[in-house]
Order: structure tokens, then C-alpha cells, then sequence
């Protein structure tokens, strides 16, 4: 087993405010400088690339003289603010020192999960990525409150991924990658170097860590890996303390953990966006047999599988479908609205016309449309 880097050519970085900041949590421009610096090499070595940066809380905090993260969504949103304009500051100063061009661009979770949104992003990702800038990523913590927030950067870097096609999503930590166990608790745990594939083992041994600035621990990082790897892309997590980590990556060090994802994509490109980017905006609850119709057989979703409907959505949204203990099983994109699915749920499609006055699908989610959750994957 090993790492295949051969074709690779975008890569995706994303450094934590960890690797950013002081022990006072406030950003240490040299550790910018020394992260620039290795991204600058890479660049010359042929790589193009995108940074995903946190650090717009840290760097408020240390702006405004707080020890302590305050408590408040106003307060943190309004660091953020603060902070990011000067984060973009050390960003242009440095990259300025290497005579490379940087740009900033914040995003919420709306702009992955609206495709036309997406498609935005994507178009504006490649047109700096053309004009050789390097875009440099946050969330836009300014204005994220819960229900539009990705959360943490190492999921927003993964669902960048796709967006613009990067080969290798490279998280830069202040840990040298996956251990067997968690190496604070126990001396003989040991570093994995390789993981074919994120299964229920390598779940188990990322329980728990985290680190003392960011927001993701190793359990975001491995969430983080399996989207990436679905995709077919790579992604691998390196320590920003250690010397040369970035480089070490690509030469015989083979520094960090590498997720493989030369295997190919497991989801299609519509099942991926579905899966991990779109929100749902409904449930529909589904008996038994339709469960089995779904899961086992693939089969679209008829209404006369559906027992209830939750939430409001109209045509073309996506929802979740759950079975009668409320477990999801699957996303998909309705065909109809939930006050249609009200009005037919329970009856056969040809009844569909008479109820409704009019019938543009037999099926409510078409098996097309539809992925199957922690099971067999549709395309
Ligand atoms: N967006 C946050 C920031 O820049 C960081 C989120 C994270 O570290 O995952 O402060």
C-alpha cells in the first residue's frame, strides 16, 4: 500500500488555528510566514492551490486582548469580523514576500447546498485559480449562525473538494496524524502512516481527541477523510509544527496519515452532493415494506409506501426518508411538494391524477434521485 501521487495536481490545504496561533491563541506570524513559505515551494513544484484558514476567532481575540473565547454569538461574530480582515492582512503581507496573490473567499453551508450557489462558487474557484491566485478559504463566521454553519473547517474544506476539484485535501494539524489510540492516554499507540479505506475500526480510534484552539478534533478529520474518499480524492493529516511536513508529504518521509482515495468514487456526483452537501428540508416517513423496497431493491419511492409527512418543502427539494422509528435511510429529491405527499400518501400512483387533479410522476422520489444512507450506494 502506497500513496499515489502521481496525478496529482490541485491540492486543497487547510490549517487550523492551532498551527496559526501562540500559546495565547493569537496568530504567530512566523508560524504564517513558515506555512507560506512551504505552500510557495509547493506552487514552484507544479501544485496549484487552495488554503482553507481558520483562525478569524483567534485572531479577534488577540486584536481585542481576550484570554477567553467569549460567550455569545454576537461577541464571537463580531471577533470574527474583526479577525478575519486582519488574518487576510498577515495573509497578503506573507504570500506578498513569495510574489504570490491571494484572495479571500467566506462561505456558509447555503453555498453547497443550493446547487446553483454551488455552481457559483465553483466557476469563481476556477476563475482566480486561473488567474494563478490563491483563494483563501474561512467560513463566514460574521454572519454563521447554527442552521447556516458548516461548523468546523475540516468539513468545509472536504465539501470544497469536489467543488473544485482538488486531487489531495491536506489537513495541517498539531498532531502527526491517525495513532492507534490516543497517544496522550497511551504510550504504545501507534501512528498510522496509511488507511485504505475509513471503516468502523479506524472510527473507533479517532474517538474523542481534540485539540486546544480549533474546533475539530480527529473524529471531524475522519468524517472529513470518508467524504473525500468517496469522491476518489485523497487526503492526508500532517503536524504544521514538525519541519518541512507540508514537503514531506510527496518525498520518502511520507509524512502523516494518507486516506486513500486512488480506489475510485464510491458516489456519483449527484449521490455525493445529496449525501454530504445538500440539507433536507422534510422527512417522509415510510412503512416497512417500502423500507425493503428502497434498501434492498432499489426501488423509487411511491406514495403508497408513505405513512407521514414532516416539515415543509415544495417540488424538487431534498428531504430525508425514514423509516417508522424515525432512522433515516435514505435522501432523495421529491417530486412533490409535502402538502401534495399529504393528500396522496397511502395510495397507489394511479389514484394520483384523481387526488390531485393532475400527476407529473408516478414516483415521489425516483430511485435516480435517490442515495441509500450506510448501505448499498446509488449512483
Ligand atoms: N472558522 C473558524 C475561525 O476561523 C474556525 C473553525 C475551525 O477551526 O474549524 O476562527
Amino acid at each position: 500500500m502506497s500513496r499515489n501521487i502521481e496525478d496529482i495536481k490541485r491540492i486543497m490545504i487547510k490549517v487550523g488555528s492551532s498551527s496559526l496561533c501562540n500559546l495565547h491563541g493569537q496568530i504567530d506570524k512566523e508560524k504564517v510566514l513558515y506555512l507560506v513559505l512551504q505552500i510557495s515551494k509547493l506552487i514552484k513544484n507544479g501544485y496549484s492551490i487552495v488554503l482553507v484558514s481558520s483562525g478569524s476567532i483567534a485572531a479577534g481575540m488577540g486584536m481585542m486582548k481576550l484570554e477567553k473565547k467569549p460567550s455569545t454569538i454576537p461577541e464571537k461574530q463580531a471577533l470574527a469580523a474583526i479577525g478575519q480582515a486582519q488574518l487576510m492582512q498577515i495573509y497578503e503581507e506573507t504570500f506578498q514576500l513569495f510574489h504570490i496573490k491571494c484572495a479571500q473567499v467566506l462561505l456558509n453551508h447555503d453555498d453547497f447546498s443550493d446547487r446553483k450557489r454551488m455552481m457559483n462558487l465553483s466557476n469563481t474557484m476556477n476563475a482566480l485559480m486561473n488567474y494563478g491566485v490563491i483563494p483563501i478559504v474561512n467560513e463566514n463566521d460574521a454572519l454563521a449562525v447554527d442552521e447556516i454553519k458548516v461548523g468546523d473547517n475540516d468539513t468545509l474544506a472536504a465539501l470544497l473538494v469536489p467543488v473544485v476539484n482538488s486531487d489531495l485535501l491536506i489537513l495541517v494539524s498539531d498532531i502527526d496524524g491517525l495513532y492507534t489510540k490516543n497517544p496522550k492516554e497511551y504510550e504504545d499507540a501507534q501512528l498510522l502512516k496509511y488507511v485504505e479505506t475509513v471503516d468502523d475500526k479506524i472510527i473507533q480510534m479517532a474517538g474523542g481527541s481534540s485539540s486546544q484552539f480549533g474546533t475539530g478534533g480527529m473524529m471531524t478529520k475522519i468524517n472529513a477523510a470518508k467524504i473525500v474518499n468517496d469522491y476518489g480524492k485523497n487526503m492526508v493529516i500532517v503536524n504544521g509544527e514538525k519541519e518541512d511536513s507540508l514537503l514531506h508529504i510527496f518525498d520518502e518521509y511520507e509524512e502523516g496519515t494518507w486516506f486513500n482515495g486512488s480506489h475510485g468514487k464510491s458516489l456519483k456526483a449527484k449521490a455525493h452532493w445529496m449525501t454530504y452537501r445538500s440539507t433536507s428540508k422534510g422527512k417522509i416517513v415510510v412503512d416497512v415494506g417500502a423500507c425493503k423496497a428502497l434498501c434492498e431493491h432499489r426501488r423509487s419511492l411511491l406514495a403508497s409506501g408513505i405513512v407521514n409527512v414532516e416539515g415543509h418543502f415544495i417540488m424538487g427539494q431534498v428531504v430525508d426518508v425514514v423509516d417508522i422509528d424515525q432512522k433515516a435511510i435514505a435522501k432523495g429529491i421529491s417530486n412533490y411538494s409535502s402538502d401534495e405527499i399529504k393528500l396522496i400518501m397511502g395510495h397507489n400512483s394511479s389514484d394520483i391524477e384523481e387526488i390531485l387533479h393532475y400527476k407529473d410522476y408516478d414516483e415521489v422520489i425516483h430511485a435516480n434521485n435517490m442515495v441509500i444512507l450506510g448501505g448499498k450506494k446509488n449512483g
